[in-house]
């Protein structure tokens, strides 16, 4: 029988590769993972957590200016970006710590430096050969931009983390979660900011009245959105940056940021050599157990550009762990799968669009309502709030449920759990609401809309 130095192999200590390790070390099984950059991946460095951090801290100017219509007075607010940089770098290192400490005491080795494969049961790092008997490719992704002449004066949301200095104004490109998030999060520093994407709405693959509802509330709280539209070409000035739109119309800004889009991590460390098999996109192509056409070698994660969200790769990974090692059970179920936007309001949704729920059923019903949360009425803050629920008639079957407003990706994921119990509208109207909150309106949907 072969000797291997280890059962598994991970490359890339991101979301999807820590958990894959830590819970096979569990299983008492010889494991090591390699990271070339840092430990932790996007979703700790240069994803969700910093963005969340910046979040927070963008929200502060409308709670300084909701706090008079309550009585309080507020002195001269100043802020500072390199504070806020340095304190995030401090908690980003915090948590590389406590990641590495948690793997260390998992058993799991941590290798650092780039891995490349050799063969279906060799890895490299730094001239150092380790075979395997299994090898996880949890490699994530990277942004992509377009090549566009001026490419190289373009940011993206890997640095957008550690400017040295925050921009008086910002052409953002793109129409998807981090555009979005970041015109949200440079808007409430007071950036004067450009939102400039190709489609004629926000957020594709969104309920419609939500892309609709985030158009108007951001056009309405200042930021310039431009649709149809894209940049053909950006010129470096003396003071600025030019960004000729493919109108011929110039719009001269500090920065342009780029989020359009992320490609996946599988070129230039030997999975070609191997013939580990792409798609057009370049993600990595697995069957229902994360196994590449390559039978020792597994994928998961962004670099499979399924659903690329921090817990569908960490579900992954348990799921092929307990899949390799364990009982078997726990696959991971692709449907309802909630997700939020970050941006001003927040948006959290999960299930089918209305569009979806349409094309799927014969008959449904929809429920909507939009309201002033409580909380704007004093602060004199014009925000609105919507809520939308879609139910398959013939069954009462709630099949998708849509905010936008205050913590709305905190109500959605209570909402999650009930939609994939399978609870029925009549089970939300005899749920008794918790008053007053906005959470409430869910079980307060009386009249069908359309
Ligand atoms: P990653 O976390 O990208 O980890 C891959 C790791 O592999 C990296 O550390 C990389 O350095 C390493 N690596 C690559 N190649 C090699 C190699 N050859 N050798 C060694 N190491 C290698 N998701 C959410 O759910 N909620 C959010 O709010 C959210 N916000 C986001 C905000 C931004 C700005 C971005 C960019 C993403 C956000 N995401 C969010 C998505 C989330 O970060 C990803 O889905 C998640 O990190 C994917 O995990 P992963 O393990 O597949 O890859
Ligand atoms: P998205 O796929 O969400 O959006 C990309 C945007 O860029 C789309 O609007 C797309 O337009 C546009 N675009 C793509 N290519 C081009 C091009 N060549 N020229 C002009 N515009 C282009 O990607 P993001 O980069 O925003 O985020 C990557 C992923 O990270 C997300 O899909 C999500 O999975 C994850 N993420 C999750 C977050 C969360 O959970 N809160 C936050 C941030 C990221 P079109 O719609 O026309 O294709």
């Amino acid at each position: 029988m072969t000797q291997y130095n280890y059962d598994l192999f991970v490359i890339g200590a991101g979301s999807g590769g820590i958990r894959t390790a830590r819970m096979a070390s569990g299983y008492g099984i010889k494991v090591a993972i390699a990271e070339e950059r840092y430990l932790g991946g996007t979703c700790v460095n240069v994803g969700c957590v910093p963005k969340k951090l910046l979040v927070y801290a963008s929200q502060f100017k409308d709670h300084f200016q909701a706090a008079s219509g309550y009585g309080w007075t507020v002195g001269k607010s100043t802020f500072s970006w390199p504070s806020l940089i340095q304190n995030k770098n401090q908690e980003i290192g915090r948590l590389q710590a406590v990641y590495g400490n948690q793997l260390q005491q998992s058993g799991a080795e941590i290798i650092t430096g780039r891995a490349h494969l050799l063969d279906a049961h060799t890895v490299v790092v730094d001239k150092q050969k380790y075979s395997a008997e299994r090898i996880v490719i949890a490699t994530g992704g990277w942004p992509s931009v377009p090549d566009i002449p001026g490419k190289q004066h373009v940011l993206t949301s890997n640095e957008m983390f550690f400017l040295t200095q925050l921009p008086k104004s910002i052409v953002i490109v793109g129409g998807g979660y981090i555009a979005v998030e970041f015109a949200s999060i440079l808007h409430g520093f007071g950036v004067n900011i450009t939102l400039c994407h190709r489609g004629h709405k926000l957020l594709r693959g969104f309920d419609e009245d939500i892309r609709d509802f985030m158009v108007h509330e951001m056009t309405r709280k200042g930021v310039n959105v431009l649709l149809n539209t894209d940049i053909e070409a950006i010129e470096s000035k003396a003071d600025c940056f030019a960004a000729r739109l493919i109108d011929g119309s110039k719009v001269n800004t500090d920065r342009v940021m780029y989020a359009t889009g992320r490609t996946p991590n599988s070129t230039g460390f030997g999975l070609e050599a191997l013939g580990v098999e792409l798609d057009s996109e370049g993600a990595i192509k697995v069957n229902a157990d994360y196994q590449t056409n390559v039978p020792s070698i597994y994928a998961l994660g962004d670099v499979t550009n399924r659903v690329n969200l921090t817990p569908v790769a960490l579900a992954e990974g348990m799921a092929l762990v307990n899949k390799l090692y364990g009982d078997q059970s726990g696959s991971v179920d692709y449907d309802m799968i909630p997700t939020a936007v970050f941006c001003q309001p927040n948006i959290g949704t999960v299930g089918l669009t209305e569009a979806q729920a349409r094309e799927k059923y014969p008959d449904i019903d929809v429920y909507k309502t939009r309201f002033t949360p409580m909380k704007n009425t004093l602060s004199g803050i014009d925000e609105k709030s919507l809520v939308k629920m879609i139910v398959v008639r013939n069954t009462d079957r709630v099949v998708g449920m849509h905010m936008v407003g205050s913590d709305a990706p905190e109500i959605i994921q209570g909402m999650a759990v009930a939609i994939r119990a399978g609870a029925t509208k009549a089970i939300f109207d005899s749920t008794i609401g918790v008053h007053p909150t906005a959470a409430e309106e869910f079980v307060t949907l009386r009249e069908a809309v359309s």
